[in-house]
Order: structure tokens, then C-alpha cells, then sequence
């Protein structure tokens, strides 16, 4: 019988997930297929790290979304972009099916145009955004070194673009 009160990403066991890119999801819509990443910033639950804030997240939320929607080859490609509630990570779905190493340049990317970021916040403004005082560029930064740090490192003693299993 169905469980109504989980889905496929609530099975992943969380004491065990690390900082990383992950696909959590492959779905067929027709021939069409769409690709979900998790893009796990910090460890869930952790006693040494906290969760991002929620104004650091919306800062990269509103970063990686222009560059994700306009500055990248990839952004015919993409489907959506945005924060988990547990401010652990974002999410983005693209169309299309790859390996997740696939994706690994295009979000060094996006890490490297949130560091190098030094202007207004694009989109918060009152007209624009729903919370636009609520913006953090410095610890959005700091998230994005950390990150990007993980990505490029494989010498770790865990595999961070695949879910423990
Ligand atoms: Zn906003």
C-alpha cells in the first residue's frame, strides 16, 4: 500500500549524508526525463555545523538562480532552483538525464559567481522578492567556499556525488 506520508527522499539515511551533489531523483514525464540534485551544502543534524541561515540561503537562492537562468550554457536546461526548509542545502531539477559528475562543473560555476559576487542582490527589492531585507552575501560566500572546496576535493573518505548506501 502507498504510504502517503513519505516519498523517496525521506528514506535517504540523513545521519550518514555528507556536503555534496547528489541526484536524488530520476522521473519519465513521456520521453521526457527530469533530473533532481540535491545540492547539500552542510551535513544534516550536525553537533559541529550549523545550517545555513536563512538569509545566507536566500542570498544564494537568488544568486544561483541568475546565474543558473542566465549565465550558464546549461540554463536551457534548467527546471528549478530553490532552498530546503531544513537550510541544509537547495534543490534543482533539469531536464535531461546525466551522471552526476556531469553536473559538477556547472555548479563549481555557481559557486564561483556567488564568491565573486560584490554588487546588490539581484531581485531584492520590495517589488521583487518577499522578504528582500532578509539577505546575507558574506555567509553566502562563506557557504559557497566550503561547498565548492568539496566538490573539487576527492581525496575525502567519503564519496560526496553518491548517497551512502
Ligand atoms: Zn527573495
Amino acid at each position: 500500500m502507498l504510504n502517503q506520508d513519505t516519498i523517496a527522499s525521506f528514506e535517504i539515511d540523513h545521519t550518514r549524508l555528507r556536503p555534496g551533489l547528489y541526484i536524488s531523483r530520476l522521473d519519465h514525464f513521456g520521453l521526457a526525463m527530469m533530473t533532481t540534485l540535491d545540492l547539500r551544502f552542510v551535513s544534516p543534524n550536525s553537533e559541529l555545523e550549523q545550517p545555513l541561515s536563512p538569509a545566507a540561503l536566500h542570498t544564494i537562492e537568488h544568486l544561483g538562480a541568475i546565474y543558473l537562468r542566465n549565465y550558464t550554457p546549461e540554463r536551457l536546461n534548467v527546471v528549478y532552483f530553490g532552498p530546503m526548509g531544513c537550510r541544509t542545502g537547495c534543490y534543482t531539477v533539469m531536464y535531461g538525464s546525466h551522471k552526476v559528475e556531469h553536473y559538477v562543473p556547472l555548479f563549481v560555476g555557481m559557486a564561483d559567481f556567488i564568491l565573486s559576487w560584490n554588487d546588490k542582490i539581484p531581485g531584492a527589492t520590495r517589488e521583487g522578492c518577499g522578504n528582500y531585507r532578509d539577505h546575507n552575501l558574506l555567509a553566502a560566500k562563506a557557504a559557497m567556499y566550503k561547498w565548492r572546496n568539496v566538490l573539487e576535493s576527492r581525496d575525502l573518505d567519503y564519496d560526496q556525488f553518491h548517497y551512502p548506501t
